[in-house]
């Protein structure tokens, strides 16, 4: 990479601030309008039809070159502009938690990456920048940004960034620490039975969560500090006259650190011990449905400040008590993309 024959930092700072600023005029209308109608229609992992088809129709209105299906996931979006030397990535996402829409604000950071990706066309050729909005499926639950990773949608890229709306007027976004998470699907095999007479050879599966579900409850007093678990029984039997021949629970756990030491038990011995206190009802567990453990993460601090400080200056003049190294309650995969390593946390010198 070249930086010497970029623009002084004044410069290049002056320039890509301008730029921000005179989109806010020009795009806030219609970036205010993208995020309510992606928030109007809620639609879950990988089933972001209608959203990623309004994100990719504002790029190729402001001149990107835009692919939906990119990195073999239908609902996701590749838009390109700028022949830089220096490619950021700038995701978006837009997926929605079932039953309750975008409690999660996700239509709020589509709009907002679409807005910048928009604003950075300004001044990617002079700054020689080459702009690629990544629009990230099922980021709630899924993952997708992993799987567009192995899938290679990361590798051309100098540094990526990403904005997550949260409630009330804080910018923390000084060392945010993410949470890991991991689930598990866990499936209970019995044998049906009539219950309308004794049932001696049938092994109710439903009984077998339950007992799952009494001995997480027991187990939460001994989990560390910062450990978060939570459990339902999402299938259980259909009809009160038949023993229930299959069962399954959901689990997730979240930690701050440490997830996969933890999650071992809740896959191996918790599980068989499960399953051997309801003889009968073999517990297994089952991710391949669900995403794997995301890891415990922490931002970039050098970016983190910057934009602080910009967002202070300019757009939230009275806000910002970042709380530094406090993980969020939140798991995320934004950081495996998006967390610069910190020696090379600075790509293009921009400075304050
Ligand atoms: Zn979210």
């Amino acid at each position: 990479m070249t930086i010497a024959k970029r623009p002084s930092h004044p410069e290049l700072s002056n320039s890509v601030r301008e730029a921000i600023l005179a989109s806010r005029t020009e795009w806030e209308e219609s970036a205010i309008a993208l995020s309510r109608e992606i928030h109007r229609v809620p639609e879950i992992a990988f089933q972001e039809r209608y959203a990623s088809t309004l994100v990719a129709r504002e790029l190729e209105a402001a001149g990107f070159d835009v692919a939906i299906g990119a990195y073999g996931l239908d609902t996701a979006v590749e838009a390109t502009y700028g022949s830089g030397d220096v490619t950021v990535a700038i995701c978006a996402e837009y997926d929605a938690l079932p039953g309750i829409g975008h409690a999660c604000g996700h239509n709020i950071i589509g709009a907002a990456a679409v807005g910048a990706a928009i604003a950075l066309t300004a001044v990617a050729d002079r700054i020689g920048l080459r702009i690629k909005l990544l629009g990230t499926p099922a980021e709630e639950h899924g993952g997708g940004k992993v799987i567009m990773l192995d899938a290679g949608a990361w590798d051309d890229v100098t540094f990526s960034l990403m904005v997550h709306g949260a409630p009330g007027e804080d910018v923390r976004c000084l060392d945010v620490r993410t949470q890991a998470v991991c689930r598990l699907h866990i499936m209970f095999q019995g044998r049906p039975g009539h219950t309308g007479g004794p049932t001696p050879s049938s092994d109710n599966a439903s009984n077998a969560a339950t007992i799952g579900l009494v001995a997480l409850g027991l187990l939460r007093q001994h989990l560390p500090d910062g450990v978060r678990a939570n459990a339902f029984v999402s299938e259980g039997g259909q009809t009160t006259n038949v023993v229930p021949a299959a069962a399954a629970v959901r689990v997730e756990v979240r930690a701050d650190t440490g997830l996969t030491e933890l999650v071992r038990p809740f896959q191996t011995g918790n599980i068989n011990a499960w399953s051997t206190a309801y003889p009968g009802c073999p517990g297994t567990p089952d991710r391949t449905n669900l995403a794997g453990p995301s890891r415990d993460r922490s931002g970039s601090p050098p970016h983190g400040v910057r934009y602080r400080r910009r967002t202070r200056s300019h757009h939230h003049p009275r806000r910002g008590h970042p709380i530094p190294g406090k993980p969020t309650g939140q798991s995320h995969d934004r950081p495996i993309v998006s967390s610069a390593p910190r020696e090379s946390a600075d790509p293009i010198r921009l400075r304050d």
